[in-house]
């Protein structure tokens, strides 16, 4: 019988019969370049072919996309990446990585190289790109996956999907609706730029090192923001200080934002929020409401 999985200490991992990288690659690669991950930079490489293909069936590209890629490490994903996609781009802040990175590429898809870019910077204060982005896919690093989302989907409005992996309690908040246990300021900021889902968990044994936790993959189209005539920081502002105290009413939560409980609940029912709601119960466009209606009462 057909082995059901591609168990790197049996069979090296395949992308349409195009190689990636396995558990012994990772390994040979992590000792050449003398790599110590770091948990501060969230180091976790993949070294399962699986969930590389899964990663990218996900992600649903099109061949003609050009993928942003934060953090592409030894290069797991990046292989999968070239496979289906035009180009990518490839953001790593390690110089390590990222010079190793093209070398890596020309090994295991020899002529492919000229369809990626490798970038030298924090993914949190890229601005600009040798490419226009249309796709986000990555495995990101986890303690600024939330941060690196929102920086990355202001920026880049030519990000029009993505996919991305984080850790899966991110994950749910990422993509939790209004009422939800797990609904806060994360699914709400996201919420302005696109319409986010669950795409699926992902186990420990994948990664090199193994994390202590799940990972989770998060979907994400993008949709026009909110109509509104406030701004998005403004916006944004709002949304921080209700969930600040959230366990406040909307009057009390946003007292400070408005310069008094009055000028809040004045704010809110001028935008039709009842002010004793909480922020847990409010959508993305009642945010904007309130924030265009305080803009009024202040
Ligand atoms: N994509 C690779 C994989 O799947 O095996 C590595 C993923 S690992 C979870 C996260 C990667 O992000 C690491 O390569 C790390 O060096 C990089 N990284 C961490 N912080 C970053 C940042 N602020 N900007 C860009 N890359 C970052």
């Amino acid at each position: 019988m057909e082995p059901v999985t591609d168990d790197p200490a049996t069979q090296p991992p395949t992308s349409g019969g195009r190689p990636l990288l396995g558990a012994a690659d990772i390994r040979r690669l992590a000792a050449e370049l003398d790599v110590r991950p770091t948990k501060t930079l969230g180091q976790n490489f993949v070294i399962d072919g699986n969930t590389i293909r899964r990663i990218v069936a996900a992600a649903k590209l099109d061949p003609q996309d050009t993928v942003l890629e934060v953090g592409p490490g030894l290069g797991s994903l990046t292989l999968g990446l070239l496979d289906v996609a035009r180009h990518v781009v490839a953001v790593e802040i390690d110089p390590v990585l990222a010079g190793r990175l093209p070398r890596t590429i020309e090994e295991f898809r020899p002529g492919h190289g000229g369809r990626l870019d490798v970038v030298l910077s924090d993914a949190l204060k890229v601005t600009s790109l040798p490419a226009e982005p249309t796709a986000l896919v990555a495995n990101l690093p986890y303690n600024v996956a939330v941060p690196v989302v929102l920086h990355l989907l202001e920026n880049f409005p030519s990000l029009r999907t993505g996919l991305v992996m984080v850790q899966d309690e991110v994950a749910d908040r990422l993509a939790a609706g209004p009422g939800s246990k797990t609904y806060g300021v994360p699914s709400v900021k996201a919420a302005w730029y696109g319409q986010l889902r669950k795409a699926g968990v992902i186990g420990m044994n994948v990664f090199w090192p193994a994390p202590k936790i799940h990972s989770g993959l998060v979907g994400f189209e993008r949709r026009e923001p909110p109509a509104t005539t406030a701004k998005r920081e403004d916006v944004f502002a709002v949304v921080d200080a209700a969930f600040a105290q959230r366990r406040k009413t909307l009057r009390a939560a946003l007292a400070g934002w408005a310069g008094g409980a009055a000028r809040a609940e004045e704010a809110l029912r001028a935008a039709g929020i009842d002010p004793q709601a909480r922020g847990e119960k409010l959508a993305i466009e009642d945010f904007a409401r309130i924030a265009e209606a305080g803009r009024g009462a202040a």
